[in-house]
C-alpha cells in the first residue's frame, strides 16, 4: 500500500480530530463511537457498574412492580432505570438505536435468562467475567453486548456549542480531558 492510499483511507474523529486508527469501535483518544454523531461517546466502566448497582436498590424501594413499569418505559431508549439515572444507554454498534424490542431481548433474554443461567451453573463466574469484560475488550463490550452487537454510550451528548468547555470534571471519572481541534 502506498502512502497516498493510506492517506485516503484515514478517517478523522469528529470529536477530537485525531486519525481513527485501529479495529475498535471507539476512538482510542476520546472514545467517540466511530460512525456515530459527534459527542456520542463510550460509557465508562464506572458508569456501567453504577447503573447496575443502582438497579438493585431502585427495585427494592419501588417494591419491584414500580421498577418493572419504569423498566418497560426505559427500554425504548436502550436503558434500564439504573442506566437512565446515571445517563447511559445501549445502542447498536453503529450508533443507531436498539429500540424497545432489541433492548428487551438484551436485558431480559440475554442478560437475565442466559447470563443468569450460566452464572448459576458456574457459581457466579460467568456473571463476574461478563461484567469485567468491557475493561479488556477493544470494543468495550460485555459478553451480552457481543451477542447483541451493541455498545453502551453516554446518553447526554453535548450540543456543539458546549462541546469545547466540557468534561474534565465528570463526576463518574475516566473520560479524560477533551481535546478539540479545528
Ligand atoms: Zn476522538
Amino acid at each position: 500500500m502506498t502512502t497516498m492510499d493510506q492517506q485516503i483511507a484515514v478517517r478523522y474523529c469528529p470529536d477530537c480530530g485525531v486519525a481513527e486508527e485501529g479495529p475498535g469501535r471507539f476512538c482510542t483518544n476520546c472514545f467517540h463511537l466511530k460512525g456515530a454523531e459527534p459527542n456520542v461517546r463510550a460509557a465508562t466502566f464506572l458508569r456501567r457498574l453504577a447503573a447496575y448497582l443502582l438497579d438493585i436498590p431502585l427495585f427494592i424501594v419501588t417494591l419491584g412492580i414500580g421498577w418493572i413499569i419504569w423498566w418497560l418505559f426505559t427500554l425504548a431508549n436502550g436503558q434500564t432505570p439504573g442506566k437512565q439515572v446515571v445517563g447511559i444507554q445501549a445502542v447498536r454498534a453503529d450508533g443507531r438505536p436498539l429500540g424497545w424490542g432489541l433492548t428487551f431481548v438484551r436485558e431480559f433474554i440475554i442478560k437475565g435468562l442466559l447470563i443468569g443461567f450460566l452464572s448459576n451453573l458456574t457459581f457466579g463466574i460467568v456473571f463476574v467475567v461478563n461484567y469485567l469484560f468491557p475493561m479488556f475488550d477493544k470494543n468495550l463490550q460485555a459478553l451480552h453486548d457481543k451477542m447483541m452487537s451493541s455498545v453502551v454510550v453516554k446518553d447526554d451528548p453535548l450540543p456543539a456549542s458546549r462541546a469545547r468547555i466540557d468534561t474534565t470534571n465528570d463526576p463518574w471519572g475516566g473520560d479524560g480531558p477533551r481535546q478539540v481541534t479545528g
